[in-house]
């Protein structure tokens, strides 16, 4: 049995749950959330039903007040039966925004509806003209007697088309960079001048609502701005991102195990030359290297988990693992699929879609470049290397 530090018993009893959960009630589901480009949110309330959706956020607001490992655990499972629709990560920021910059009243009236899946969360970053930037978005949040009025436009919004919860980050001071940033809580009921664009055409992720969204003197009340201190929203951005890379690295693990359970299987069973696949020496050394990635990918990814359990998760880790983590995703499902030979290119096979699936990884969630830079910013004399093989954690 796999075991790491942060696993205990109640994590192992949650992930069986996930596990069956997922298994009976979404994989069944996979072809006909491509099909409408979307969950439907009974799902989400099933989810909310079983404890999924509130799992980290306080019981006092209607969830189990676990540690985040719990949602990690099911990112990984979401991600390692093949599901590439469910916007659960999505919601799972916007849980920790609330729960981190919420009001009181915010929290005790919100929380409990993003528990029951009543309430879907959505983050909205990224303006048509810009993404890596942040700090360029134009979209602008002026203040007003009584409050705020919000107009712009946003684009590749995951659960743009189900969100009724949307954290919308917006300039409150025009060219004052990351210090005139605000992040403001939308309840999109009955809202006047929000719209919803274009579910979006990908490549991938089909079953997963991308999608534009518009603000036309959207009115908000003042306590939409999260934290009510206008200028702090890129420093609340940047506090919330470590976990939101973690949670895509822990997503590209669960896409590289299930590609490699999925490929095991097939070329044990695929002959070519009156031998099975399995028994070239091509096909052994590239499952080898697949395999060793993927120990290596979780063997990093156990001890981020630690760390954001124990609240030290820190920027550049959480860049470490969101962009080996989708390398190796990407590299390990190309050459998977290279071994299902034409049958890997046909849709039938879920290898098909982890290909289509697995490249945006590389791109969403902060680009791959601007992890590295991320990185490379802690890169200063003196700083690399430390006794017992260098901790990188401060
Ligand atoms: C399927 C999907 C779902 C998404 N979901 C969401 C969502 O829910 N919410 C949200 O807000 N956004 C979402 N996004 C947007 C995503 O986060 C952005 O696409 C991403 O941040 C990159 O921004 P961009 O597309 O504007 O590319 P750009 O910023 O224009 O970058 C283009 C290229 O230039 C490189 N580049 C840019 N700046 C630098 C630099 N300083 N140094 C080196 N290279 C650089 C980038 O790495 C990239 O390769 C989603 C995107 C997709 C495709």
């Amino acid at each position: 049995m796999y075991s790491a530090p942060w696993i205990t018993s109640e994590h192992r009893t949650y992930a069986d749950m996930v596990w069956d959960f997922l298994e009976a009630e979404a994989v069944p589901l996979f072809e006909t959330w491509r099909e409408q480009g979307q969950v439907d949110r009974d799902f989400w309330r099933s989810a909310g039903d079983l404890g999924i959706l509130g799992a980290s956020i306080p019981e006092t607001y209607g969830g189990s007040g676990t540690p985040r490992s719990f949602d990690a655990i099911t990112l990984y499972t979401q991600s390692r039966l093949g599901d590439s629709a469910w916007g659960f990560a999505l919601h799972n920021y916007v849980t920790h925004y609330v729960l981190t910059y919420g009001s009181e009243d915010q929290k005790a009236r919100l929380l409990p509806q993003i528990c029951t899946g009543d309430l879907i969360g959505a983050l909205a970053i990224t303006e048509p003209g810009t993404g890596s930037d942040v700090q360029s978005i134009r979209t602008l949040a002026e203040p007003k007697a009584d409050g705020w009025l919000l107009n712009g436009a946003k684009t590749f919004i995951s659960n743009g088309q189900t969100a009724d919860l949307i954290v919308v980050c917006a300039q409150t001071e025009k060219s004052a960079g990351a210090k005139g940033v605000g992040l403001f809580l939308l309840e999109t009921e009955e809202l006047d001048g929000f719209t919803r664009g274009r579910c979006l055409k990908k490549i991938g992720l089909k079953g997963q609502d991308t999608s534009e969204l518009f603000f036309e003197n959207v009115e908000l009340p003042g306590d939409a701005l999260l934290g009510m201190e206008p200028g702090r929203g890129f420093a609340q951005l940047m506090k919330q991102l470590a976990w939101e890379r973690l949670c895509v690295a822990l997503m590209s693990l669960g896409a590289v195990d299930f590609a490699l359970a999925e490929t095991v299987s097939y070329v044990h069973d695929r002959k070519a030359f009156g031998k099975a696949l399995f028994e070239f020496q091509n096909t052994r050394l590239k499952l080898a290297e697949a395999k060793t990635k993927a120990e290596m990918l979780r063997a990093f990814l156990d001890r981020c988990v630690a760390d954001v359990d124990a609240s030290r998760l820190t920027a550049e880790a959480a860049s470490m693992a969101k962009w080996w983590g989708s390398q190796v995703q990407c590299e390990v499902i190309d050459e998977c699929l290279q071994l299902f030979g034409g049958y890997g290119y046909m849709l039938d096979y879920p290898i098909a879609h982890l290909y289509t699936d697995a490249r945006v990884q590389k791109i969403y969630g902060g680009s791959n470049e601007i992890m590295k830079e991320l990185i490379a910013r802690r890169l200063v004399p003196g700083e690399t290397g430390a006794p017992i093989m260098g901790p990188y954690h401060d």
